[in-house]
Formats: structure tokens, C-alpha cells, sequence
């Protein structure tokens, strides 16, 4: 059978349905969908994603022959539901051409409204509407997008303007009017007329009159806006494959600019910013399409909620709320009644909280679109767990919405309320994305990038954003626009991204050219400090301090439904008595990686660690040793107390000395003095440790094994804390972790000068602590005979940025120099030090965990590399039977949903 490429809808039926995104793209899917469950939508077809391949394979010409018929079956539906005529003069059928991918890439790509008008079509359409206005305004409309996205004539530049825009600037300046809607009828014919004079200069060729050519032309283009910059930048921002293509979905017009009962507007089931469930939206009357998202004229709000809270943000009083700026439920009640039926109705189809768009039509409601909104990483949590308690949805539904890298948001720090009282309010704009943001001001996207290159915390601050702001608001830690609502582009960007924004701050003045900002009297200048509240709408003066985020509400509600499900252990990675308590409210159960080295680079300290090194026998060693021994034992007291009741796995020494010693004279000579020897003999030494590859030199257990009494220094500090803290009541559940193990024998070793040490200083002290000698498996030999090493060993913890380095044979320290080209050619998916790589790296891992409890079947195995709180390795580790990851504390929480939802995927 032929490949059906056309799938029609309308009229309460569609070939089409939600579940067939993938080959429909998203809009196409859901608006078959809404058909079949009786909500208005206007009749049309989609040109399915796969013809989208085709057309970059076999070309325009080929793909237009292969559509031909079915295009022209499928108009010819449209035209006789809507009973009128494609082309036509005396009653026209108008369509929009849309795109549509299978995930929602939000003003990325090109749409086309109102197309099949010409110079005898719009006459024909101002005497059968009665409305020439309205027949004018559509038809300009139509050129204007036409000529950008079909004909090419948007500005690639931003600096450049676009030279409709410029004409419509021209047009207004002259009438002296502010709005675009201030135009009458001669005024929108004289700029059809200079439009598509621009067209004929520009482009050589006159604008083309016959309906059929535009629609070609519009279906290819939006095809075309597939592969345009922005769209290539957004794919690759979220990981989206090029291989899924965008469909094209043709779709005859409703018109929200017909006059005062007309209106377009954008809305939401649920506050996508902060998850509260409540319905909220804006809309314009008397407009089209993208005019409320562009920020073009300041929309309405539909919710009489929604309105007071936002009058009461801008200072407006509500007599003067009522009278210019009333809610469509005031201003409209009959269609805002059916309006809210058909939200919940959808909301409750999909199970989801959805973002619409809607038409209404001289009085006539029409939905133009619905998709699962994207929200913040607050709202995800908070409307998964209210979803949940409605009974909307289960417990693993609810756990599976919520995407583990999404929590980041809310470990952000917020702004700390002492200092929030004390903070200057410059001004007060739409709370559109929340969170807190402090950075130096920026204008321009391509600066906000460049500035945080260098280390710098920037604020985007704009009057609009557009889609050529991505990379920008991607660096910039908040954004603030003069124009545009909650669903201006700015917002729905910033909601997708987590990232703080507050737009349409209309008390805002940016003068590009002199890179300034006003705000109230404060004149502000690139690079001066400003902080934003995108949770009240707030902007500050300056920097605002911030504190902690912590677990509590739906995050710890949603934390504790994961350990329901989870088989998964979450440990964290900390150093100090801090990072452990933070890690443990975040809900670590322990300790998987404690790494010692860290503990030796403040003042004292170093200095003793140096003269260790220094030495060179064994005696000045132990004597310099014998210093370190008390801050050791201190410091992993503070850990152990942090971790009371958990296990706490610590790593003896493991980096290459020379990462300690000074390679400064001033460092050389400080040391020379502290140990009465000569400058020169300082600096030899120093130069005797240097490695051609320290990552393969003298490091980990070699260390170790060289330098046995390192190890028994370490024992004695960790457990003489233990048995400190057992003294004075505590439970601490020590492991003692010997590093980089490659053979049997160096472990053996190693573990022999542990447990004699330890039974020495049991006995001195008349208390026996449990404890457990395990290894690190980092190296691939250790991994190839884990039997052997586990017949000694009583864990393990996989050290895999190590087992990455080596078993790629990547120096992770240098694989800057080739890994960008690598990604660009595919070469590798991605970073293999920040993903698990589960073919190579995994099999590994793997088979170290089978081979290790071959011989020790009750052996606990743990992960404590960088991937343990990445969710796809996460859910690898599970797979694989780890007992448990171990995480940065800041990725715990991370690490916990990714675990819940391996255990229940399975
Ligand atoms: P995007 O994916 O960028 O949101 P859309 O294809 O949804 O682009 O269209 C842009 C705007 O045009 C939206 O506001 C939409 O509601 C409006 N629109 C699209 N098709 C029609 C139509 N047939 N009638 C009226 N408005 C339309
Ligand atoms: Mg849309
Ligand atoms: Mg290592």
C-alpha cells in the first residue's frame, strides 16, 4: 500500500490521534485528538513528519508530486465543511500553515496565518464580512509573514530590522498613532501596497497571487524552518534528534480580529511558574495569532483572579483595573464559561496540566491548540503531587512526571528574607518564571554569552526577547523584559529552562545604544549589579543575599513516595562535616565517597602534609605524619558526627604528591624555612616528583604501598574517631577504602597494614569498632579480576571517572582539546565523564559486580563517580544490581527520583 503522508480532521472526526505524535508531530496529534473528544476545532490536515525526511532527501519538486493529490483531496474537505473556496473571490476559504514537531519547540519554528488572499480575494473577503478593516488587517498580516518566513526576507542580523516592521514604523510615524490597531483601512492598503512593492525590490519577483502557489510555497517553508539556526540551536539545547522532522499542518482560519467580540488569546489549566491549580491565561480582543505572545500590545488576563493579582502587581487600582483592563471573565462571561468547561475537560483527557490556544470568532469559541505545558521544575513537582492527591493520576504516574534533572531548580538558593527586607525595589514586573537571580546587567544575548565565558553572572535585561535570544537566556542567570505577559516569549522560554524571569516591567527604559537601563530615576548601566524575585515579580537594586534551598512541602512529599518504590540506595559525596549534613537533608543514607586529600590544603596543615612528602626516609615521614594524624582525626570526626547511624566510606590518600607541594619560590622558601633545609634541596625534591602522566603514576594504593605508614596514619585518624564518637555516644559505621586497585596483592597488602593498625589501637584503647575494608574499582584490570579482588575485598565502589579515563583511554583533564569535535561528528553521543557509557564502560561494571559475588555473594557495590547522579546512569546502575550510587549532595535528590523511577520502569 501506498504511505498515507495526509491525515485530515474536522468536524468531530480525524484519521489522526494524540497517540500518534511521532508521525503527526504534537499540534498535528492533539488537534485530531480534540476533534475526537467533541472540542472545536477548525477543519484541516497534517502532513506527516516522515514527508518532512523525504524532503530533505528527495526535494521540493519530488515532494511536491508525491502531495499533490492528497493536498488537494484534503483542501477540498475543508472547503466543503467550511462552504467556501479555496482561492475564491466571492467567498474565500483562508487557511493557516503551521508547523508542528513531536516535542514542543515553542516559537521555533514559522507559522503562516490567513493565506489564500490577494488583491481581488481580500475585496471579496471586506463584502462578504462587511468589514474591510478586518479583510485589510488580515491580508497585510498575511504578506508581512509570508514575506519573512516564505520568501526570506527576515533579518538573518538582529541588529538588522525587519523591512515590513520598518514600513509599518514609517506608516504610524507619519499618522502619528502608537498602536498598530490606531491604522484605519487606507492606511493597511497603503502598506499592503509598499509591503509588496519591498517584496518586488528584494526579491526580484512580484508577491505570487494564485492560492494554490502559496500554499506550496508555505508548506516547503515550513519544512525549510526545520533546519533554520534557531531551531538546530533549540534541538540541540534539549536533545532532540533531527531525524524526527517537523509536520506541516494546514488548517482553515478563525479570525480573532474581526472586531470587538473577536479575541485570541493563550492559557493554561494550571500556573505553570508555580503549579498552583488554577486556571490562568491572557487574551487580546481583537487580534490574531502571535499577537499575545509578542508582547506587540499588553494582553488581558482571562481570569478575574488572575487580573487583581495582576493589577495589584503593576499598582493598578481596580476601578481602573475594571475599566481598561477587565478579565475576559468580566468582559466575555458567556465564552470564558465554556472556555473554563473545555480546559478542565482537556485537562482531565490528558492528565496533564495543558497550554491552549484559543480563537473566538465573532462570539464563536475555536481551539487552536493544546499540549502537556512545560513548567517549571516547582510546578512539575507541585502539580504531580496535586494531580496525585485529586486522583487524577497514581503514584508511579507521579513519580514518572517528574523529570529527576528538573529538581535542580528547586535546590537553587532563594533569596535569603532578612536580606529581601532590606533590598531596594526598583520596580515590579510579571513574576513569569520564579526563582532567584543576581547578576551583572547585560543587553544583548551574544554579550550575556560572552561575559559568563569569563566567569561573569549576567542579567539578560531586555524590552522583548525573541527566539535569536536563546543562547543568552541559556548563560544568563535571570531575564528582564520591559514588554510581554506571561506567555510572552520570554516567559515560556524561561518556565522551560527553570531560569529566573520577570517580564513586562513596562517601568523599565532600555536604551540599547547607550546600554542602559532606567528604572524609577535609577539610572543603570551595563554591568552594575541587579537581582530579580521571579517568584513575586520583583527587581532589585544590586546584589540581594541568597540562602539554601531545602526539602520540604510536595519535594519532600514526592521524596518520600520515591523510597516507597526504590531499591537504590543514595549515598552523597562529601568532604566536610557541611556538605554532609546538607546531603543528609537532602536524604543521603551515607557516605560513598570521602575523599581524604582535600582535608590537607588549609594553612596548618599543608604545611605538615608538605613535610611529609618532602621527606625522605621514613623517619622525617612518620614525623610529619605524626602531626597530620590529630587534624585527620578531628576532621573525620566532624564527618562521622554529621553521618551519625550511616555508613561513611573513607578513600586513603589518592592523588600524586606533587599536587601538593609548592612550585612557587615563595611556597619553596616558606617550606625550606618550616624545615630548616635549603631552598635548593626543597626545590629538587620538588622537581623529583614530577610525572610525564601523574594520572598513571604514583598515585592511590601506590602511594600507600611505598608509604605504608600513610595508610596506618589514616586507619589510625578514622578509626580513633569512630571509636571518639563511640565513646561519647554517637553510632559511627566507618569504611575504610583502598583506591586505584589494579591487582590483587596491592589490596592485600594495603589491608593487612589496615587491620593490623587498627587491632594495635583497639587494643590501646580497650574498644573494638566493626569496620570495613573495601576497594575501588577504577581501574579495567581490577574490573577483569574482581573475583580475585573480592575474595579479600568486602565492597566495592566504582570509581568510574577513572574506569571512563582508562578505559577510553581519555585523560579527563585534557579531553577538552578533541571532545567538542568529537560530539560535532558524532563520534560520541556525549561526554562519557558526564553519562555512563553503558556498552563499555557499563559491561564492566557489570561484570566486576557478577565475577565480585561469584565468590563474596553478600558483596555490597556502590557507584561514586560523577555519573551516580546522572539519571540515565542512575537507572543503569540499578539495572546492573548496585546496592547504591553516591552523588554530589546538591544531586541527591536527583539521584533518588531517577532510582524510584528505574525500580518502577522495570
Ligand atoms: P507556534 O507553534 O509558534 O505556537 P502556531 O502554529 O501555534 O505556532 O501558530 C501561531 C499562532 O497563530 C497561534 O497563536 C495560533 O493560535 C494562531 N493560529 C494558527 N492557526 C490558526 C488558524 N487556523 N486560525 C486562527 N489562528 C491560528
Ligand atoms: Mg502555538
Ligand atoms: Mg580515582
Amino acid at each position: 500500500m501506498e504511505k498515507k503522508r495526509v491525515y485530515t480532521f474536522g468536524n468531530g472526526q480525524a484519521e489522526g490521534k494524540a497517540d500518534m505524535r511521532n508521525l503527526l508531530g504534537g499540534k498535528g496529534a492533539n488537534l485530531a485528538e480534540m476533534n475526537l473528544i467533541g472540542v472545536p476545532v477548525p477543519p484541516g490536515f497534517t502532513i506527516t513528519t516522515e514527508v518532512c525526511n523525504e524532503y530533505f532527501e528527495k526535494g521540493k519538486e519530488a515532494v511536491v508530486a508525491l502531495l499533490k493529490e492528497d493536498v488537494e483531496k484534503s483542501v477540498a474537505g475543508i472547503e466543503s465543511l467550511m462552504k467556501s473556496k479555496f482561492g475564491d473571490v466571492e467567498n474565500p476559504l483562508l487557511v493557516s500553515v503551521r508547523s508542528g514537531a513531536r516535542a514542543s519547540m515553542p516559537g521555533m519554528m514559522d507559522t503562516i496565518l490567513n493565506l489564500g488572499l490577494n488583491d481581488e480575494v481580500v475585496e471579496g473577503l471586506a463584502r462578504k464580512t462587511g468589514n474591510p478593516r478586518f479583510a485589510w488587517d488580515s491580508y497585510r498580516r498575511f504578506v508581512q509573514m509570508y514575506g519573512d518566513v516564505v520568501l526570506g526576507m527576515k533579518p538573518t542580523n538582529k541588529d538588522d530590522i525587519d523591512p515590513f516592521e520598518a514600513i509599518i514604523e514609517d506608516v504610524k510615524k507619519a499618522k502619528g498613532v502608537r498602536l498598530d490597531n490606531e491604522l484605519d483601512v487606507d492606511d493597511l492598503k497603503e502598506l499592503v501596497v509598499r509591503f509588496k512593492a519591498a517584496v518586488k525590490a528584494q526579491t526580484g519577483s512580484d508577491f505570487p497571487n494564485n492560492a494554490y502557489e502559496q500554499l506550496w510555497g508555505a508548506i516547503c517553508a515550513v519544512f525549510d524552518s526545520w533546519m533554520n539556526e534557531r531551531a538546530i540551536l533549540y534541538r540541540k539545547m534539549e536533545g532532540i534528534p533531527v531525524e524526527w522532522g517537523t509536520a506541516v499542518n494546514v488548517q482553515a482560519m478563525v479570525f480573532g480580529n474581526m472586531g470587538d467580540t473577536s479575541a485570541t488569546g493563550v492559557c493554561f489549566s494550571r500556573d505553570a511558574g508555580t503549579g498552583e491549580d488554577l486556571f490562568n491565561g491572557e487574551y487580546l480582543i481583537n487580534a490574531q495569532g502571535e499577537d499575545v505572545v509578542a508582547g506587540i500590545r499588553t494582553p488581558q488576563q482571562i481570569t478575574k483572579t488572575g487580573s487583581q493579582r495582576w493589577a495589584a502587581l503593576q499598582g493598578i487600582s481596580e476601578a481602573d483595573r475594571l475599566a481598561n483592563y477587565p478579565s475576559m471573565e468580566e468582559a466575555m462571561p458567556e465564552i470564558y464559561k465554556e472556555l473554563d468547561a473545555l480546559q478542565t475537560k482537556l485537562e482531565n483527557h490528558y492528565h496533564d496540566m495543558q497550554d491552549m490556544e484559543f480563537t473566538v470568532q465573532e462570539g464563536k469559541l475555536w481551539f487552536l491548540q493544546t499540549r502537556n505545558g512545560k513548567r517549571t521544575g516547582a510546578a512539575m513537582v507541585r502539580i504531580a503531587m496535586e494531580m496525585l492527591e485529586q486522583g487524577m493520576i497514581d503514584e508511579k504516574t507521579a513519580i514518572m512526571r517528574c523529570e529527576p534533572n528538573k529538581l535542580d531548580e528547586l535546590l537553587h538558593p532563594v533569596f535569603d528574607k532578612e536580606a529581601l527586607r532590606s533590598a531596594k525595589v526598583l520596580t515590579r514586573g510579571l513574576p513569569a518564571s520564579p526563582g532567584a537571580a543576581c547578576g551583572q546587567i547585560v543587553f544583548f544575548a551574544e554579550d550575556a554569552a560572552k561575559w559568563r565565558a569569563d566567569g561573569r553572572r549576567v542579567v539578560l535585561v531586555r524590552i522583548e526577547t525573541s527566539p535569536e535570544d536563546l543562547a543568552g537566556m541559556t548563560v544568563a542567570e535571570g531575564i528582564l523584559t520591559a514588554r510581554g505577559g506571561m506567555t510572552s516569549h520570554a516567559a515560556v522560554v524561561a518556565r522551560g529552562m527553570g531560569k529566573c524571569c520577570v517580564s513586562g516591567a513596562g517601568a523599565i527604559n532600555v536604551d540599547y545604544k547607550a546600554r542602559t537601563v532606567e528604572i524609577d530615576g535609577v539610572l543603570l548601566k551595563e554591568g552594575d549589579f541587579l537581582s530579580l524575585n521571579g517568584s513575586t515579580g520583583e527587581v532589585y537594586q544590586g546584589e540581594v543575599v541568597t540562602k539554601a534551598a531545602e526539602l520540604s512541602g510536595d519535594f519532600a512529599k514526592l521524596m518520600s513516595l520515591c523510597d516507597k518504590y526504590t531499591r537504590l540506595k543514595v549515598r552523597t559525596n562529601a568532604d566536610t562535616p557541611h556538605d554532609a549534613q546538607v546531603a543528609r537533608n537532602f536524604g543521603a543514607v551515607g557516605i560513598g565517597l570521602c575523599r581524604t586529600e582535600h582535608m590537607f590544603f588549609d594553612n596548618q596543615k599543608i604545611i605538615a602534609m608538605r613535610e611529609m612528602i618532602l621527606a625522605t626516609d621514613e623517619e622525617g615521614r612518620k614525623k610529619a605524619l605524626n602531626k597530620l594524624l590529630p587534624y585527620q582525626k578531628a576532621d573525620f570526626k566532624g564527618i562521622f558526627k554529621a553521618m551519625d547511624g550511616c555508613p561513611v566510606n573513607v578513600r586513603l590518600l589518592d592523588p600524586p604528591l606533587h599536587e601538593f607541594v609548592p612550585h612557587d619560590l615563595k611556597g619553596q622558601e616558606e617550606m625550606a624555612q618550616a624545615m630548616g633545609v635549603t631552598v635548593e634541596y626543597i626545590r629538587q625534591r620538588v622537581e623529583s616528583l614530577c610525572e610525564h602522566n601523574p594520572m598513571l603514576g604514583h598515585r592511590g594504593c601506590r602511594l600507600g604501598n611505598t608509604y605504608p605508614e600513610i595508610t596506618a596514619m589514616q586507619t589510625r585518624a578514622i578509626l580513633g574517631a569512630a571509636i571518639e564518637l563511640k565513646k561519647e555516644g554517637y553510632d559511627p559505621h566507618p569504611e575504610i577504602m583502598v583506591p586505584l586497585t589494579g591487582i590483587l596483592y596491592e589490596f592485600e597488602a594495603q589491608e593487612k597494614v589496615i587491620r593490623a593498625t587498627a587491632a594495635e589501637l583497639f587494643k590501646e584503647e580497650g574498644i573494638e569498632i566493626p569496620f570495613k575494608v573495601g576497594t575501588m574499582i577504577e581501574i579495567p584490570r581490577a574490573a577483569l579480576t574482581a573475583n580475585r579482588i573480592a575474595s579479600r575485598a568486602e565492597y566495592f565502589s566504582f570509581g568510574t571517572n577513572d574506569l571512563t579515563q582508562m578505559t577510553f583511554g581519555y585523560s579527563r583533564d585534557d579531553i577538552a582539546s578533541f571532545l567538542p569535535v568529537y560530539l560535532e561528528k558524532k563520534i560520541l553521543k556525549v561526554d562519557p565523564f558526564q553519562v555512563l557509557d553503558q556498552n563499555g564502560v557499563g559491561q564492566l561494571i557489570e561484570m566486576a559486580v557478577e565475577k565480585g559475588r561469584s565468590v563474596r555473594p553478600e558483596l555490597k557495590c556502590g557507584i561514586c563517580g560523577e555519573h551516580g547522579g546522572e539519571p540515565s546512569s542512575v537507572k543503569f546502575c540499578h539495572k546492573v544490581g548496585l546496592n547504591y550510587v553516591s552523588c554530589s549532595p546538591f544531586r541527591v535528590p536527583i539521584a533518588r527520583l531517577a532510582a524510584a523511577q528505574a525500580a518502577i520502569e522495570e
